[in-house]
């Protein structure tokens, strides 16, 4: 019997031939939180890794979904970020455990998908360092922790916090011209460029939603001399 992270409630282990010659670990959610959550398997986009098989096909070209095409044509955004895996659907029950983990401080849940994690860092790179996105320090110091960080802890590979967000001050001080024109300006600053210069990078963060969070965080480690980036989220 072990307690389900999520609800909390106890529960035994379904019986199997896996799980007892130590094949499969045990599960760190009851069946019932476990059948909520969507695993994106299947077709995805090659570069966001979304879920075509919950997608409306008129938004996609071959293997690739309209958003990503619009990043891509933009030769700015061209190849930036490699690609984006996200292990599962954003449900509303995957949007609640993202909100108590992040908001009330149920750290612990992170630790379910563990075992997940590990296995997408592997698909993508093995010898890639994991970078967490940066909360801003006003928001890490409010919340004592980063949900990215917590993530990329449990994939038991090199973390680095070669990221960090820019102060209002900064971003004023900071923009150039061609920032100050556009009005649109990286919110990201490499904090240590000799550590990224030709690596291979894996951000980690909890959701993708736009896409432009990890782009603008790829975007500042291209420059600083990383030659790919590709990124893990929790949820798409
Ligand atoms: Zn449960
Ligand atoms: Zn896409």
């Amino acid at each position: 019997m072990s307690y389900c992270l999520y609800c909390h409630e106890l529960y035994s282990e379904a019986w199997s031939w896996e799980a007892l010659i130590g094949l499969k670990q045990s599960p760190l959610l009851c069946q019932d939180c476990e059948r909520k959550l969507v695993r994106i398997k299947g077709e995805i986009c090659r570069i966001c890794g979304r879920d075509f098989s919950v997608f409306p096909e008129q938004y996609r070209q071959n293997n690739c979904c309209f958003d990503c095409i619009r990043w891509e044509y933009d030769e700015e955004w061209t190849g930036v970020l490699k690609q984006n895996r996200s292990l599962y659907v954003y449900n509303d029950y995957m949007k609640e455990m993202i909100a108590k983990l992040k908001y009330r401080g149920d750290a612990e849940i992170v630790k379910a998908f563990y075992p997940v994690l590990s296995s997408e860092f592997k698909k993508i790179s093995r010898d890639a360092i994991l970078v967490p996105i940066p909360l801003s320090e006003e928001r890490h110091y409010e919340r004592g922790f980063n949900q990215a960080e917590l993530l990329a802890v449990g994939m038991k590979k090199p973390v680095e916090h070669l990221l960090k967000r820019k102060t209002h001050e900064e971003k004023q001080s900071k923009k150039t011209r061609e920032e100050r024109l556009s009005q649109k300006e990286n919110p990201f600053e490499v904090i240590d460029s000799v550590k990224v210069k030709d690596q291979k990078v894996i951000l980690v963060d909890d959701v993708y939603t736009t896409g432009s969070t990890l782009r603008y965080a790829a975007k500042v480690l291209i420059e600083a001399g990383a030659i790919e980036i590709s990124s893990i989220t929790l949820a798409r």
